[in-house]
């Protein structure tokens, strides 16, 4: 059925506007006739107020309606039980009276009418629905209530293969034994092995679960269903169940081929906590999935491939053997990935022979794939803005910037004093970093605002790629976080409201330390760090807390006392190199932004 969509929703808006109306002029009329009675009749036909009166019988006679015509103008009406009796009563007082017929009320008017309101009535609502899933299903496909809405990719001029997908070398390994048994499932089955049938794709985003799965396909040369989690996810109760079931369906007649389900967090949360009570649409929908996916049979040639950034949020269901039984973690790359991946992106950009991939891939700890693609992307940008066909390495450098703090926002007017202020806050965090073994050296230090809001910043070399923080990085971190405020203080004798955020630093990371980590003596080597600090719906809303009041005053005392420690020490580090402060802070009022070199040379 292709029908153009249209708003369905306006027209139903329109109907009961109307029918709102008639509904108040019934009323009204009805409060109209009740105000005039029989009584107050027979006095103004008695006091000769009356010009005319019309008669409409009623067809079920004698009952009817006069309307009443006055002297003055006015009219009313009132109805009577015997229209032949007031006929002659106004006869009797010689006052004009106009009889109309009886009306004959038609069979289309008693019986038709009410259904075909019923009917149109109907019909609208179901043009409406129609329009709402057209719209959001972005097309003009009417009636596709339950269809799914994978697309089908099968290669195609752009088929993705392991070979864009750099770095990830075990991830890769592991997953072109299912490449192998999606070319040659006979292989397999003759040895009586088992493949998995469903593999999750887990990391945080932009690490290239996407590029991965589609990878897959692009390698074993099979159909390709994809669809985001979300897209099953719809206002109405059952339509999710019923893609599902229909995106199985499609898959089983495609056989051999990968059904991808990205961000399949927006469907497989945790069951029984959703908040519309039992029976929410995203439970019949996961229900749905985990039904489909123990519905076919091992080695059928079907493999589900899902990808989160949120396996502490599934449903736990989900990740059972015969479901989502193979589990590939994907990191974020270490320093021979990066290289990789940023010699994939270099690929078709002109570098100059500065720029040293090996180099960027060094500083550039923690960056994702997609963060590393964008940060070559931002060179190229930065590069063409200034007319170069290549890419230098200044060019990545603030490229680099921009990223970690965003553009900085030189035209912004700043007061000196404001100026003055900063320099001293950037130049006591800077001072930490360098005093401190277990701090990164600075890389650049600025007093130009930010586009993300601060006034400066201190950034230091990206961290090394570790394993885990050690108590002593910890309280490192927690002193440089407070070195602007202690600058400023020891400065201005007065403090500002620029430091929230070093502040607010600090003490997340101080909690964690006696929370979650067990670093504080006073309260011992036990997690009082519930889940994590983010809290979604669903599962934090029944979340109690799991100590008592006098844990958590231990704990408040014990954040604040590590925090008043690192405090008087950092105190004392910059306190020593006050010289060094001043003249760091000398050397951004002048320059507004110091380097590296720049700024080591003033120890
Ligand atoms: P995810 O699905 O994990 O959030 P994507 O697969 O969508 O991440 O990756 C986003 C982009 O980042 C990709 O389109 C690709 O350009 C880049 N990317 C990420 N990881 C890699 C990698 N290992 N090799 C090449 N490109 C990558
Ligand atoms: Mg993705
Ligand atoms: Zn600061």
């Amino acid at each position: 059925m292709k029908k153009k969509p249209f708003n369905g929703g306006i027209i139903l808006i329109f109907v009961i506007f109307l029918l709102l109306l008639a509904c108040i002029y019934l009323e009204m009329t009805k409060s109209n006739s009740r105000a005039y009675t029989r009584v107050q009749f027979l006095a103004d036909i008695a006091a000769g107020n009356v010009l005319q009166v019309e008669i409409d019988p009623n067809e079920q006679t004698p009952t009817g309606r006069l309307n009443i015509y006055f002297k003055d103008g006015n009219s009313t009406i009132l109805y009577v039980a015997d229209v032949g009796e007031m006929e002659d009563l106004l006869d009797e007082n010689q006052i004009p009276v106009l009889m109309n017929n009886i009306p004959q009320d038609s069979w289309f008017k008693s019986y038709m009418l009410p259904i075909l309101l019923v009917v149109i009535v109907f019909v609208l609502f179901m043009v409406f629905l129609n329009s709402q899933m057209a719209a959001a299903s972005g097309g003009n496909k009417a009636m596709n209530f339950g269809k799914n809405r994978a697309r089908l990719e099968v290669g195609g001029p752009k088929k993705a293969t392991f070979a864009d997908v750099a770095g990830l070398k075990e991830e890769k390994e592991e997953l072109a034994e299912i490449v192998e048994f999606l070319r040659e499932p006979g292989k397999f089955i003759k040895v009586g092995a088992r493949i998995p049938k469903g593999v999750l794709l887990e990391g945080p985003p932009g690490t290239g679960k996407t590029l991965l799965a589609k990878a897959i396909a692009g390698e074993a040369d099979v159909p390709f269903f994809s669809i985001s989690g979300s897209d099953f996810v719809e206002m109405f109760v059952g339509v999710g169940a019923s893609r599902v079931r229909d995106l199985f369906e499609d898959a089983k007649k495609n056989n051999p081929c990968i059904v991808f389900i990205d961000e399949i967090d927006a469907v497989a949360r945790r069951r029984g906590t959703g908040m519309g009570g039992g029976h929410d649409e995203r439970e019949q929908t996961l229900n749905q999935l985990l039904v489909e996916m123990d519905g076919f049979k091992e080695n059928e040639g079907i493999i589900v491939l899902a990808a989160t950034n949120r396996v502490d949020i599934l449903d736990p269901a989900i990740l059972r053997p015969g479901r989502f039984d193979r589990k590939i973690s994907i990191g974020v790359p270490d320093i021979g990935g990066r290289e990789e991946i940023l010699k994939v992106y270099a690929k078709n950009k002109p570098l100059a022979e500065d720029v040293n991939l090996e180099h960027i891939a060094q500083t550039t700890a923690g960056f994702t794939g997609a963060d590393l693609e964008n940060l070559l992307n931002e060179s190229a940008l930065i590069a063409a803005k200034s007319d170069r066909e290549y890419i230098c390495d200044e060019d990545v450098k603030k490229a680099f910037i921009k990223m970690g703090v965003g553009t900085e926002k030189k035209s912004r007017i700043v007061s000196e004093q404001e100026k003055r202020i900063t320099a001293y806050h950037e130049a006591g965090h800077a001072i930490l970093h360098h005093v401190l073994p277990d701090m990164e050296p600075v890389y650049t230090v600025s007093i130009i605002p930010t586009g993300l809001g601060a006034a400066g910043y201190t950034m230091p070399l990206p961290e090394k790629d570790e394993m885990f923080l050690t108590k002593g990085k910890m309280l490192h971190k927690i002193m440089v976080a407070l070195g602007g405020r202690i600058a400023e203080e020891l400065i201005f004798d007065d403090i500002t409201t620029g430091a929230s955020s070093d502040i607010r630093s600090a003490t997340r990371v101080a909690r964690k330390m006696v929370t979650r980590y067990g670093m504080s003596d006073n309260i011992g080597t036990i997690n009082y760090d519930e889940e994590g600090e983010d809290v979604f719906i669903g599962r934090d809303l029944a979340h109690t807390r799991s100590h008592s009041e006098m844990v958590a005053g231990k704990i408040d005392q014990e954040v604040k006392e590590i925090v008043d420690n690192c405090y008087q020490m950092a105190k004392k580090i910059i306190m020593e190199n006050e010289g060094i402060l001043h003249k760091c802070a000398d050397l951004l009022l002048e320059k507004e932004r110091i380097t590296m070199a720049e700024f080591e040379a003033l120890f």
